[in-house]
């Protein structure tokens, strides 16, 4: 097999992977025009310091072992197979990096022989790259769950960011859909990565010259509506991950039914708009201070889809509102639907001066559109008159969730 077939085979595989979007779509240059677009996944992520960067994104096989219930890789799938080589993958990425077509390697993979096995070509890729081509770009690999801690500290010591996937929000979903994986095997992962990460900090302070482990940190990713868990268990995983491993990130997928499977049979795909709540959600735990039990309850398990967590937050605790724009604190201003903390600071900066009116808001570039019925500002309100909470949460709903997609470029 050429190595084109294989990166065609490679990249559609590694699609469901969600820690980055790819491009897919092909377009050919004209004579008279400029550039063009290859369905191969080149896909977009975003660096410590908020820039774009592109990745290539592919796996080092789809081949695998295990036999997860949701996975089109999985073992008893019929469908074309293919694996890399180390060198294949070096060559790729430098080749495409020295054309400008990417700034860095995205690489996961299925699960060849034993996890042991697997991880030593990832980690033999990524070796190839830093030590014979002197690559210095950026690298996001996969930890193969169940590999030994010895080969996911080497892996740590050359790649910049490592994600571990939970996979699922619950241990008994794991069982029941990834039985071959074990959630002790990839908790311990998860903690010696934090604990390595944390000593190389401290290590660092000390000797400037110590070796970086995992510079831009682990992320971790989780199938959701493939069980049965509710989005309280979810946010409160995310939390307690967050809490326990100092991620980064947790990527959130909604589940798309690919493979025949006797127990996802009757699973519908999960709808789009529940992975973006469960993102602004996540949003809210990691910058805003608010705890998966501020968002729901054992009473209210699942978001309303047709409003964000944090407005329907605001009317749930509508006593708390309206909220004095000249009065309220940096923290009580974030929680106001509509005002980020970008607009918080400007707030808390402006009001040192003088008495904010509405016009200064608006001159300061901040938008009341969906804050004017939470606040007021000098004594004033300008917000909806409405009847009791449910009256303003209709009011402010979408009011066809179904109707909420991503919109197209062309119309
Ligand atoms: S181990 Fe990974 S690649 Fe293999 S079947 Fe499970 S999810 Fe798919």
């Amino acid at each position: 097999m050429d190595i084109l077939e294989k990166l065609e085979i490679l990249t559609d595989a590694a699609k469901y992977d969600v820690s980055c979007s790819s491009s897919g779509s092909t377009r050919k240059n004209s004579s008279k025009g400029l550039g063009n677009g290859h369905i191969s996944g080149i896909c977009h992520s975003w660096s410590e310091d908020g820039r774009c960067i592109s990745l290539l994104k592919i796996l080092f096989t789809n081949k695998c072992i295990y036999d997860c219930e949701y996975c089109i890789n999985r073992s008893s799938n019929v469908t074309k197979r293919a694996e890399f080589t180390p060198r294949e993958v070096a060559d790729l990425t430098i080749n495409f990096y020295r054309r400008n077509y990417i700034e860095g390697l995205f690489l996961s993979s299925g699960i060849i022989k034993n996890p042991n096995y697997t991880m030593e070509l990832l980690i033999k890729t990524a070796d190839i790259l830093r030590n014979e081509y002197h690559y210095n770009g950026y690298i996001h690999m996969k930890s193969i769950p169940g590999a030994d801690s010895d080969l996911v500290k080497k892996m740590g010591l050359l790649v910049d960011r490592m994600s571990i996937n939970v996979e699922l929000p619950t241990e008994k979903s794991l069982k029941i859909l990834a039985p071959q994986k074990s959630i002790r095997q990839i908790e311990s992962s998860m903690t010696f990565a934090k604990e390595k990460i944390v000593q190389r900090k401290n290590e660092i302070k000390l000797y400037r010259h110590t070796p970086k482990f995992l510079p831009a940190g682990q992320t971790t990713q989780m199938i959701i509506g493939a069980g049965e868990e509710s989005d309280f268990d979810i946010v409160t995983r995310a939390e307690n991950l967050y809490e326990d491993y100092s991620l980064k990130r947790v990527f959130y997928s909604a589940f798309v039914p690919v493979v025949k499977s006797e127990f996802t049979n009757d699973v519908k795909k999960a709808p789009l708009l529940r992975e973006h709540r469960l993102y602004q959600a996540d949003w809210l735990l990691r910058f805003y201070g608010f705890k998966s039990s501020d968002l729901l309850n054992e009473e209210n398990q699942n978001f309303d889809l047709r409003i964000d967590p944090k407005t329907d937050w605001a009317i749930n605790n509508i006593g708390k509102f309206p909220m004095e724009i000249n009065k309220a604190s940096f923290y009580d201003l974030m929680k106001i639907p509509g005002i980020g903390r970008v607009s918080a600071r400007k707030i808390v900066n402006a009001r040192k001066y003088r008495k904010l009116e509405y016009w200064h808001l608006k001159a300061l570039n901040i938008s009341v559109k969906r804050a004017r019925n939470f606040i007021t500002v000098n004594g004033k309100y300008q917000g909806l008159k409405f009847k009791d909470q449910k009256d303003l949460k209709d009011r402010m709903s979408l009011s066809d969730p179904k109707s909420f997609e991503q919109l197209s470029f062309f119309g």
